[in-house]
């Protein structure tokens, strides 16, 4: 039975990919800060199925023991601070947690399990102000905010340990994903939120934003600027791409993403019509909301990863709304049915 150490396996990916994993019969280890753990998270389901190892990966000696219990034959590295916007006044945090704790990772590596294939979380965040219509593995990086800084010099860390050392690292450049497991202050999820109250009527949302004010208030909900467009694809499909990229004999970087690019608005659009609303009697661009400095508009040119893996994307993205919407409706009616028990 292969083993598999994940780390930020209670986020979004770590949580997809650990149930991917247990279906293709691997031994799961996730590395997880023990604070977390004992919250609710999207791999609590996962509890009497994978062995978690508590660490926090900016401790050097967590991470040199969690490979040394484990004795993985694959890891993926995904804990992050994963939230560009917040890096700006995380910007030291961020560093240590995107960029310092993965050269750690490949030093522990390195040093007790060489044999081990390393799966690291790059990010299409990396092209930042980029000059090219599409981006794969070969266009420059120009990245414009503190997690994309940090996420350039681990990815570059790991091309170096690759070449130097000749250990297993493979980078996925991954677009934006997203899914039911999005927290709520990522963009697409609050999208999915907004249509989900003007669904069922909600004014004044119970969940608050950054600013401490109800998500959507007095019925309409704010976003930054509705001209960026990204390429946003599903998550679980990205994790079978992550499993797809350490199956290679030999480690190579892949851009992953669907080569679709849609708009702010019509991300919105897609998520109202879904529940048969107007959505710009809903939404407002507030320009406190606006990122300082605003990566380009990319999209992935995922060639290599369909050549080479056979990988393509398997949920459309009008599908991947409904899907979003359609849980935070059923979230928002059990918090109600509950506020009224
Ligand atoms: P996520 O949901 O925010 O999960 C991040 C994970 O990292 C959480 O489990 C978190 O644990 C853990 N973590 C954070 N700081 C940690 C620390 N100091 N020690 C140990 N664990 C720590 O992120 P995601 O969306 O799954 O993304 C997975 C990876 O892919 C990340 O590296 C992200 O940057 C990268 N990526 C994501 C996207 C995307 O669109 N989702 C795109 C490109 C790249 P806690 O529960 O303790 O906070």
């Amino acid at each position: 039975m292969k083993r598999a150490l994940i780390t930020g396996i209670t986020g979004q990916d770590g949580s997809y990919l650990a149930e991917f994993l247990l279906q293709q019969g691997y031994e799961i280890f996730g590395l997880a800060r023990q604070e977390s753990w004992y919250r609710p998270n999207f791999a609590s389901h996962l509890a009497s199925k994978v062995t978690i190892l508590f660490g926090d990966v900016t401790e050097g000696v967590d991470i040199a023991s969690a490979v040394q219990d484990a004795k993985p034959d694959e890891i993926y590295n995904l804990a992050s601070q994963s939230r560009p916007g917040e890096s700006w006044s995380r910007a030291a945090e961020t560093l240590q947690v995107n960029g310092l704790a993965a050269v750690r990772l490949f030093e522990a590596v390195r040093h007790a399990s060489p044999g081990t294939k390393i799966y690291h979380a790059s990010s299409s965040e990396m092209f930042g102000q980029t000059t090219t219509d599409v981006q794969d593995e070969l266009t420059p990086f120009n990245p414009v905010n503190p997690y994309a800084a940090a996420k350039t010099y681990a990815h570059q860390m790991a091309r170096i340990y690759r070449d130097s050392y000749k250990i297993y690292i493979a980078s996925g450049i991954l677009f934006n994903h997203e899914s039911e497991r999005r927290p709520l202050h990522f963009l697409t999820q609050k999208v999915a939120y907004g249509a989900a109250c003007a669904a069922l009527g909600i004014r004044n949302s119970p969940d608050r934003n950054e600013r401490g004010r109800p998500i959507v208030e007095d019925g309409k909900l704010a976003l930054g600027n509705l001209q960026v467009s990204r390429d946003w694809g599903y998550a679980p499909d990205f994790v079978r791409a992550m499993w797809l990229i350490l199956q290679q004999d030999q480690p190579a970087d892949f851009v992953i993403g669907t080569g679709k690019s849609h708009t702010l608005r019509d991300l919105c659009e897609v998520a109202y019509q879904s529940v048969g609303r107007d959505w710009e009697k809903c939404v407002f661009s507030d320009p406190v909301l606006v990122r300082p400095l605003e990566p380009g508009n990319t999209v992935a040119n995922p060639s290599k990863a369909k050549k080479v893996l056979g990988w393509v994307p398997s949920v459309s993205f009008e599908e991947m709304v409904g899907r979003m919407v359609r849980a935070q409706i059923h979230r928002l009616q059990h918090v109600q049915t509950e506020a009224e028990s």
